[in-house]
């Protein structure tokens, strides 16, 4: 009786072969188990009557007691519809009907009092109710109604009559048939202590809630309970990886560490830098293996906290290494470290895959003796011949670019222990979804950028405006700055599509005609590419009409104007990288979002969001709450997101927080879960276990 799960939805009193494929199919509901869990998505409170005259057409559903005055059938064609005027007395609303016309008029009656259930709007300066449902008030018992549940039905479920209310059915069926009080999945220490709703009430209550408060009691528990169980798991996952991997003890600070802070570092590092330096010293010293994603903004100064990390290693008579996605990043980074690192005698090279012959050979031979000490490369230090002397830290830039099993064959570098491991990202992931996604991983934020650094003014542009726009380009330009022009690539039946590109640039060529033009995408040869890019950089050329790969890192400080050309083809997350670009330099910086006069209520949003912050953390959390977390990278894969039932990402941070420290507390007291007041944890989690996803592969 009592294990719902081994119970095939099919014998249940309504049910049968034909319903329960249909179940399976559309909702994977296939045993009485999954269609306990199978949970509204709202109710409407049908305890309460309304009055005519309290409506307005602002209102979810409602109800309302009273009788037709009579029936009219108004316009024509497809605009035909059946009204009936009904009143309660104190006002009068329209009833309306597009379809069933014959069957409404053989069924109700002008003077027969009826309770009327709909949604009210406003049309033609009356209170419309479309498609209301009318009954005649003695075959209901309203106060016994209380909050109606609605499910979400597909169209085949609904042609064969399984609509929210035959759901609705099912589930009353169900529920009457389970006589002992369903088995608690949280400890009763837990339940007591979160002052939680016990399971039983909760899955009772979230069907069929005899008020609001508790349905919202219910909501919480069943969404405590789910993010817990994903928490708890991370910390034991966490838990075991460090067990397994030790780390490198890095605690010594010595010469080349503090040689650089006292004469080299040419600015003092901001309050958010040193905290982030301290965080990275306490990981490396602390027997473990560091993992750490390192959130900042762009600009923030991420770069010279990596470098002061690789410092320690090279201290403790490690090497380091810094990875970049693409060429002209890693040349940057690479240019910038020697630059910091002058004069210090530690040997830095390069190491991209269009450095071959003698030149790669001698590089190779350096990273194997311990010669060279930090190495800065693409992809390219992935390769099989490329042997370090003893790699101790790794920074990663920019993550997403890197998959986790390239940075499995980092770690195979070594013959012993895995080097630490810093993961820089510029797009900041909110906070409640980083707990989540990279649970394991710990998180530094660098939340203050260097001083001096005046913010970047946003404005919106329509697309009528372009002369205004090429007048203040030109403005910026003839004052001696730079700017970039960015199209949206434009993907049409899996081809990308460089038309919008290519028109702007004949444009801007022609305009411009007497300041030099650069056009770079992301179809060109890397070494074009490359080219290019280095004659805007150098001021060769003053302008550079670009796709989006110019998002991550080029550091052009003289360049202080950003135009983004069709911005709501663009994510927010997006918008901000390219804002990111400008600003870097000491002068007043502008970033134009230039859109078409219709958009969307997101698109207008998203714009306005641009306009009203710079803060990299804002945005995030509300690209995450604009398009869901399904959408975020990295989410889809590890598919945590499409198994949270009730819970929220972008909603429910408070309690991730709250879910993870209990989680947390649990793993540091007991990781095996053997303790007896933690055997129902490890039952539980075992059985999630088994039906999830790999957890492995989020690490
Ligand atoms: P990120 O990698 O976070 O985008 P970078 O490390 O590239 O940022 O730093 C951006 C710029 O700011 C660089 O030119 C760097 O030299 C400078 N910078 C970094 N930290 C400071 C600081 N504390 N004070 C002044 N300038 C800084
Ligand atoms: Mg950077």
């Amino acid at each position: 009786m009592q294990d719902l799960a081994l119970r095939d939805v099919k014998y249940l009193k309504g049910v049968g072969p034909a319903r329960a494929e249909l179940l399976e199919k559309e909702l994977k509901v296939r045993t009485l188990e999954d269609l306990l869990y199978y949970f509204p998505y709202k109710y409407i409170d049908r305890s309460r009557l309304f009055t005519i005259r309290e409506l307005d057409g602002n209102m979810p559903y409602i109800q309302l007691k009273g009788r037709i005055i009579s029936f009219e059938t108004i316009g024509e064609g497809a605009r035909k519809r059946l009204v009936a005027h009904f009143t309660d007395g104190t006002g009068i609303v329209d009833l309306v009907w597009f379809q069933g016309q014959k069957f409404i008029l053989d069924k109700y009656r002008p003077g027969v009092e009826y309770v009327a259930f709909g949604r009210p709007t406003v049309f033609g300066g009356r209170i419309n109710l479309a498609h209301p449902d009318l009954d005649p008030p003695d075959k209901l018992d309203i106060s016994a109604m209380g909050m109606v549940p609605y499910y979400n039905t597909t169209d085949r479920m609904k042609r064969a009559g399984l609509n929210s209310s035959a759901i609705q059915k099912l589930i009353r069926n169900m529920l009457s048939l389970i006589e002992e009080p369903l088995a608690e999945t949280l400890p009763d220490w837990l339940v007591r202590q979160e002052r939680l709703m016990p399971l039983d009430d909760a899955l009772r209550g979230i069907h069929f809630p005899e008020n609001a408060d508790e349905m919202r009691r219910a909501q919480y528990r069943l969404k405590f309970e789910e993010l817990f169980y994903v928490q708890l798991n991370i910390a034991r996952f966490t838990c075991e990886r460090q067990k397994r991997f030790r780390g490198f003890v890095l605690n010594r600070v010595g010469e080349c560490f503090n040689r650089f802070y006292h004469e080299h570092l040419p600015f003092s590092l901001t309050e958010a830098q040193k905290r982030v330096v301290r965080e990275i010293r306490s990981d490396v010293c602390s027997g473990r293996q560091m993992n750490r994603l390192l959130q900042g903004d762009v600009g923030s100064g991420k770069t010279m906290v990596a470098l002061m990390g690789m410092l320690i290693a090279l201290d403790n008579g490690y090497q380091a290494c810094m990875m970049a996605p693409t060429e002209i990043l890693s040349g940057q980074h690479y240019a910038n470290i020697c630059h910091y690192l002058e004069g210090m005698g530690i040997r830095v090279e390069l190491l991209t895959g269009s450095i071959k012959g003698k030149r790669r050979q001698a590089i190779l031979e350096g990273l194997a003796s311990g010669d060279v000490r930090i190495l800065v490369s693409t992809h390219a230090v992935l390769e099989d011949n490329v042997m370090f002397h003893r790699l101790g830290f790794v920074v990663i830039d920019e993550q997403h670019r890197f998959g986790v099993a390239q940075r499995a064959r980092l770690w195979g570098k070594n013959n012993s222990n895995p080097p630490h491991v810093l993961v820089m990202t510029a797009t900041p992931i909110p906070r409640t979804l980083a707990m989540t996604l990279y649970g394991d991983l710990d998180v530094s934020v660098i939340d203050e950028l260097p001083p001096g650094r005046k913010p970047v003014r946003t404005e919106h542009y329509y697309d009528t405006r372009h002369a205004d726009l090429y007048s203040f380009v030109e403005g910026e330009l003839k004052a001696g700055r730079q700017a970039y022009i960015v199209y949206p690539l434009i993907e049409e039946n899996g081809k990308m599509d460089l038309k919008n590109l290519e028109e702007g640039y004949g444009i801007i060529c022609e305009r411009f005609a007497q300041y030099g033009v650069s056009k770079v995408h992301g179809r060109m040869k890397p070494a074009d590419k490359d080219a290019e890019m280095m004659r805007f950089k150098n001021g060769e050329t003053r302008i550079m009409v670009a796709t989006t790969v110019i998002e991550v890192g080029v550091d052009v400080p003289n360049a202080s104007v950003m135009v983004i050309e069709n911005a709501e083809r663009f994510g927010l997350s997006q918008l901000h990288q390219l804002r990111g670009r400008v600003g870097r330099g000491a002068d007043k910086s502008f970033c134009i979002l230039v859109t078409g006069f219709k958009l969307s209520d997101d698109t207008r949003h998203r714009i306005d969001i641009m306009v009203e912050t710079s803060d990299g953390f804002e945005i995030a959390e509300a690209d995450l709450k604009l398009r869901g977390p399904g959408d975020l990278e990295g989410t889809q894969q590890s598919g945590i997101a499409f198994d949270l039932k009730l819970a929220n990402l972008a909603r429910d941070g408070e309690l991730i927080g709250r879910v993870r420290e209990i989680a947390r507390g649990i793993v540091e007291k007991d990781a095996a879960l053997s303790m007896p007041e933690h055997a129902l944890l490890a039952r539980q989690l075992a059985k999630l276990k088994k039906t999830e996803f790999d957890w492995s592969s989020i690490s």
